[in-house]
């Protein structure tokens, strides 16, 4: 998933903790190698190889491709297209375009929309069967797969026995039962990269308990082409990477639609916030947006209290914009 994931948890010795946490991350391995769309053995290359070479067949697919899949189409749907698990054959391109420096071709885009879109691909959650109905067609859970580690990992750790934990994945978290004596982990976020080249300090921070939160949007791995700046993450309309500058956080129950929605709300921007939010119960988002008259911060939802930024909390890691300090005594605020 090109990130590392952490583990914090609570448990009554070690002799329960670390097998836990090694599970955990077993699991989190695991998903990495069914949905990854870099590595073509994936069970996700396969299935839609399969199923594109013959559009109209179905092609049966496990439960945790099932499960993510299901998901992934649930929010395509709900954010009208702006997140799309099929834009596979756009990302490709993209990729190449970002390594050259220059937009891609024409024609190569055209055929690359062609092979895009939710309504092309049906995923049969009973049957555990995926349907392409055009040639072509590629998958990217990159904008989902994250959160559903998360999820993954956390039940692991149920199973054994673990009820306190907090889990990140690059920068989306995942919160179960706060620390004792707490009501919730510290998550501190960073603001809007104005300059593109560091990191932004951590600006304020909330508490999270039994909530996800994903952040997605203004990103380090944008690339310059022809004087404008492009996101990792694309418009499927267009194919290409998105120009304006927003920063999305998204909270919800877990860490799947966390994931989903902070990408979704990315391409659709604040205006497409309500309606989607509202498709899905216990979901908020803060979104920071920068237009030519300034910067516009927005929420959305039950969005928790903020609180100052923890003192000693360090620049934002790489490519994300969450990130976890230590819990506190929660006096600060409540969790959401
Ligand atoms: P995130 O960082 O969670 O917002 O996910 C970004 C990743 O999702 C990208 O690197 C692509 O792999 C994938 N992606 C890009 N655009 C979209 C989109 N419009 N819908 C769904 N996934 C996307
Ligand atoms: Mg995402």
């Amino acid at each position: 998933m090109g990130t590392s994931f952490r583990i914090v948890l609570y448990a009554a010795s070690r002799t329960q903790a670390d097998p836990a946490a090694a599970a955990a991350y077993a699991r989190i391995d695991e998903l990495e190698q069914a949905l990854s769309d870099w590595n073509t053995h994936s069970e996700l290359c396969c299935a839609i190889r399969a199923a594109s070479a013959a559009p109209g067949t179905a092609v049966a697919i496990s439960p945790d491709l099932t499960r993510v899949l299901a998901r992934a189409q649930e929010v395509a749907a709900a954010s009208h297209g702006a997140f799309d698990p099929t834009i596979g054959a756009c990302v490709a391109l993209w990729r190449r375009s970002r390594r050259r420096g220059e937009l891609p071709a024409p024609d190569a885009l055209a055929a690359a929309l062609a092979a895009t879109g939710h309504a092309k691909l049906h995923v049969d959650p009973m049957a555990r069967t995926l349907t392409a109905r055009v040639p072509g067609m590629a998958l990217d859970l990159g904008g989902i797969a994250k959160g559903d580690a998360l999820d993954e990992a956390l039940a692991v750790l149920r199973r054994h026995g673990i009820e306190r934990a907090l889990i990140d994945g690059g920068g989306d978290v995942l919160a179960a039962a706060p620390p004792p004596g707490t009501t919730g982990w510290t998550v501190g976020l960073a603001e809007l990269a104005l300059d593109p080249d560091r990191p932004p300090p951590v600006a304020f921070a909330v508490l999270l308990a039994d909530a996800a939160l994903a952040t997605s949007g203004d990103t380090y791995r944008a690339v310059e082409i022809d004087g404008l700046r492009y996101s990792h993450i694309l418009d499927p309309r267009t194919g290409l990477g998105l120009t304006r500058r927003i920063l999305v956080a998204a909270l919800a129950p877990d860490g799947a639609t966390a994931d989903a929605l902070a990408t979704a709300i990315s391409v659709g921007g604040a205006g497409s916030a309500p309606a989607l939010l509202a498709t899905f119960p216990g979901s908020a988002a803060r979104i920071v947006e920068r237009a030519p008259e300034g910067v516009a911060t927005c929420t959305f939802g039950r969005w928790p209290p903020m609180m100052p930024a923890p003192v000693d909390a360090p620049a934002a890691p790489d490519d994300s914009s969450a990130l976890t300090t230590e819990a506190t005594d929660g006096s600060a605020g409540t969790a959401p």
